[in-house]
Order: C-alpha cells, then structure tokens, then sequence
C-alpha cells in the first residue's frame, strides 16, 4: 500500500525538509513521517496507515504536490501494537470528523482585541459562596481520565494537548462538532478572514486616487463565504490531528458536573457517558450578552456568529455596540457596501481604550459611515414589516429609525454558570466567571479554570497560556500566570492597539506618567 502526500490546500508545490523514517522501519497510524515548508508555515505529515516501510519514494529536498507517493508500506505486515486507523479509539462518542490536510498548528501569539477594558477582572478574586461538593455517583465510568478538559476553544485545547505532552490520559470534552471553541469557528479566525477580504478592497479602493485602477468589485459572496469557512475546517481539521496524535480522546456533548470527580456527557441524541476524573480544567468559554428587549430571535437581528454567516449583505446596518468585535463586524459589511450605523452608550468608540488611539479609526469612519451615535442608549427595538425599528435615546432626544438589519455587540458573558460546577464544589461569581488563583486553581484544588470564563481581558492567547500553566500545573510543575500586560489589537481599519496600562488608567488611578507620540507621517513605511 503507497502513503500519498495529504491535499496541500492553496499550495501547489512543497519542499520536504524532513524525513522522519526510512526502509524497514514500523509506522503507526499518526506518527509523523515528512516535515513539510512553505514560505510560511512547516507542517508533519502523518501517516494515515501503519505497517512496516517497504520503500521511500521522497528524500530531502524534494518537491512534491497532493497526491504524489510519500512510500509503500510491505504488504501484509502489520506490527502487532499498531491499530489501523479505523480501529483507533474514538472516545466513545460519535466518529470524530479528521481531516487528512496537514496539520497547520493555529497561531494565537498575535496580539488581537480587548471585548472590554483591558485590565478589569484580570486578578481574579476567590469571593463568593462554595457550595458543598455532590457525592460520588455509583456505577462504572464510561471513561477516565488523569486531566479532564471541558471545552475544546483556545484554551480547552491548548491545556489538553499540554497535558498529554506531559504524560497525562487526557479526555477532551466539547458540545460542537469540531474543536477550535469560539475563537476557530465563529470569532477570531473567520472574522480576521472576512477583515482581510475588507481590506484588500479598501486599498484597491485608495490606490484608485494615486494611478492603480481597478474595475468595481464583483462580490461574489457565496464564494466569499466558501473561502472563510475553508480557512476554518482547515484550521479544527488540523486541531483534531493534533489531538489524535497525541492520544487525547475528544467526546462530544454537552458537559455537566455530577461531583467534583465525575462529569456526566450529554450527546445530541440524548444518550450520556460518565467521565471520572482526577484533575478537572473548564475551559467553557463565554457567548455573546442578549438583551431582553431585542427580539433575538428575529433573523434581522444578528449576534457576532450570524453576521459571520454573511447570508447578505443589508442596504442599512444597525451596529449596536462600539466595541471591539462591533467595529470589526462594521468594517466588513461597510466595505462590502452596507450603509452602516454604530451606536455607543459612551462618548467614545473602544471606551476601553485611550481616546487619542481611538481617533484615527472615529475620524475615517465618520466620513464612509452613515451615523455613528455616541452617549446615546438603544431604548427598545422592534421587528416590523419593514424593517427592525429602533429607539434611541441620545443628546439629540428620542428617536426612531428603521434598519434592514441589526447587529447586537454589546458584550460578551462567561458560561461558568451553565455546568453544574456547583456540584464540584467549585464558586462561580454571579456574572458567571470562575475566580482562580495564579496558577488557575479554583477554590477545589484539583479543579482549575482558564480562558474567558476566569475573566477579562476575554482574548485567545490569554486563555492559551492560562491553558498552559493549568496543565503544568496539574502536573505537579511550578508555574504561576504572571503576565505583566496583555497586548490588544483592534483589526479595524486603521487598526487600533495597545498593551499595558492605559492613559486613562494612569490618570483615574494618579499614576506619574509621560507620553510620546510618533507621527505616521513621519515614518517612511507607512
Ligand atoms: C467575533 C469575535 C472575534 C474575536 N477575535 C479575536 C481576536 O482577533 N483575537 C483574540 O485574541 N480574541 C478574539 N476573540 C475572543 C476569543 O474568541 C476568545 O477570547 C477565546 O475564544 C476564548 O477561548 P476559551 O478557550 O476561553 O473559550 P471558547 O473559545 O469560548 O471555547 C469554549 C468551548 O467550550 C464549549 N463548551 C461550553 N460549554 C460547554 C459544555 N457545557 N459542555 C461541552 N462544551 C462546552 C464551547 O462549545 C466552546 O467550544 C474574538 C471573539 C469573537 C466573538
């Protein structure tokens, strides 16, 4: 049997900088046999079958494309301790969907957005009432584990694959049909796709004033869609690799403490496994604020995963929410042609954020928008036939206007309070975040928390180097989260970021400070 070269996605062409095996050899299904390099990235190529290799057909240096023979495994020699890839574990739960394109390891290192101000909550508090831990339910666990993880996002992946690198039989439990949690596949990376898109056709745009013309656009949004959602099934294809690598079973459902040693796993067709397990970390993430007086259920009325859908592109936008994940959203479906409206109850947009960063981004988009309404409260809203009527409440007075559609970006609530995580005995606060110490560590020890149910700063790469020190942690290292600041970015155009303690901070709290500005048009790049 031959082993072939996985589809390579948008490259043509690879060089093999690495081969892990050679003649004779046993390969396991997973194990790494090619390093492959792009310009940008390196990536292992696993293998798909075991057996023993009869010969290679690829040696450093060489190119080679989807499809193309990697080596051929000798007919009928199966090593003895290999499973062939039908036979591996699948914890239980439903087949796991794995893709064969390589494994692109997701990067969250960039600095990315604040959903709120940057520092709040960031030193958790250990307040609140514990409740007594559940007893022990009786009956045998489906499966065990060493390092429970509940939730699959930035954070719930990253501790499990630490976990596992440090020795640990980590179970990996998530209600969605693909792991990556909100970040993969329905936050960061499909709107940094979309934003990319907003961007090519803003430049095109300008570049039409100094000599480069282009003819109008032609969006072709079912295609536009199709490409953001192939970044994404790249990406949790490539995690759910990850994962089968390194032996972490992944099960699907719904999770729910039934003490502080046993998780009961719900799945979509009602049938439940029990997990008994040694260390627990929750990682379940956060969704976006409903307001009692939207009617969310109207398909008008948008949260931050439907406007990622991009089923259309509305004539007249409504942006409830000048924050980060608002003028994101705002920024595409500007540039794509909606006549947009942000709304913020503050005076100003990225209230988080210092006022003077903020102003190039309020200056360029209070020409291309049509309103953008600070200090002013969204008072009710209302579906109707022509359109989501709107009330506002601002220092013109009250009004009403009609949008096509709205966009609620007001913020986003942790789901610490959705997981019976009192029957663990572990305190959840009353907005929903789980307070934990510095290495992680929920009032019950064996329990840790990360990621945005700990707390703002509600950002991808925060979670995963929580993630980190919780499975270090939990595996007896000396760890602490001592992060001084928290870089944030805003993928506007322009882009707006920053890191550390703001001005406005160091003003509220008499901090002695200076400032320097460096004028763009000073820098020759720019
Ligand atoms: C539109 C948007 C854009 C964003 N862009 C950026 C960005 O550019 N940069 C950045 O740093 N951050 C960004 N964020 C924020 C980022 O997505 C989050 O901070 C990050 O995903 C948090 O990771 P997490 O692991 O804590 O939780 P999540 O990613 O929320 O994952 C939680 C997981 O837990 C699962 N889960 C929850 N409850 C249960 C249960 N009971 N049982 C089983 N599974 C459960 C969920 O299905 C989910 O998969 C963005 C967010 C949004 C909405």
């Amino acid at each position: 049997m031959d082993l072939l070269v996985p589809p390579l996605g948008d490259f043509s062409e690879v060089v093999v900088i690495e081969v892990h095996i050679g003649g004779g050899d046993t390969v396991t299904v997973d194990q790494p046999i090619l390093t492959l390099e792009t310009e940008k990235a390196t990536m292992d190529v696993p293998a798909t079958e075991a057996g023993v290799v009869e010969s290679m057909h690829v040696a450093v240096g060489d190119r080679v494309s989807t499809g193309d023979r990697i080596l051929t495994l000798a007919a009928g020699q199966q090593p003895a301790d290999a499973p062939a890839a039908a036979d591996q574990p699948t914890a239980g739960g439903p087949a796991e969907q794995v893709s064969d394109a390589p494994q692109y390891q997701a990067g969250y290192g960039s600095p990315s957005g604040v959903y709120r101000s940057p520092q709040d909550g960031l030193t958790p508090v250990t307040t609140g009432a514990t409740a007594p831990a559940h007893p022990t339910v009786q009956g045998e666990p489906d499966l065990d584990a060493e390092v429970l993880v509940l939730g699959a996002g930035p954070g719930g992946y990253t501790a499990a694959f630490r976990a596992a690198d440090l020795g640990k039989h980590v179970v990996l439990v998530d209600r969605s049909p693909t792991l990556g949690g909100v970040c993969l596949n329905v936050g960061c990376i499909p709107s940094k796709a979309l934003l990319h898109a907003a961007k090519v056709l803003a430049e095109t745009e300008e570049m039409s004033e100094h000599g480069l013309r282009f003819g109008a656009p032609q969006v072709d949004l079912p295609a536009l869609r199709g490409w953001k959602d192939d970044v994404v099934r790249r990406l949790t294809g490539g995690l759910a690799q990850l994962a089968r690598q390194r032996k972490v079973t992944t099960v699907r459902g719904v999770g729910r403490f039934l003490s502080d040693s046993q998780l009961q796993v719900t799945g979509e067709d009602g049938t439940t496994q029990l997990v008994a397990f040694q260390q627990a970390i929750i990682a379940v993430g956060s969704e976006p604020v409903r307001l009692p007086f939207i009617p969310h259920d109207d398909p008008r009325v948008l949260d931050s995963t439907a406007a990622l859908d991009l089923v259309d592109v509305p004539a007249r936008l409504l942006v409830l929410g000048g924050g980060i994940i608002g003028l994101e959203m705002a920024t595409v479906y500007s540039q794509l042609g909606s006549a947009v409206t942000v709304v913020e109850l503050m005076d100003q947009l990225i209230p988080g954020a210092d006022r003077d960063l903020v102003a190039p981004l309020a200056k360029r988009i209070s020409t291309r928008y049509e309103n953008v309404r600070l200090q002013t409260k969204v008072s009710a809203v209302q579906a109707t036939d022509n359109g989501v009527q709107v009330t506002f409440d601002g220092p013109d007075g009250t009004g009403t206007d009609t949008f096509d559609k709205i966009l609620v970006a007001v913020g986003r609530r942790p789901n610490g309070g959705l997981i019976d995580a009192d029957r663990a005995g572990v305190t959840v606060d009353e907005h929903g975040f789980i307070p934990v110490d510095s290495q992680m560590r929920t009032n019950v020890p064996h329990v840790f928390a990360i990621g945005d149910v700990v707390g703002q700063p509600m950002l991808a790469h925060k979670a995963t180097h929580e993630a980190k020190v919780a499975a270090e942690a939990a595996a007896g290292l000396p760890t602490h989260f001592d992060a001084r600041v928290i870089p944030s970015v805003a993928y506007t155009d322009p882009e707006v970021a920053w890191a550390g303690v703001t001005e406005n901070e160091a003003k509220a709290k008499g901090i002695n400070y200076g400032t320097g500005t460096f004028p763009w048009a000073a820098s020759g790049r720019a």
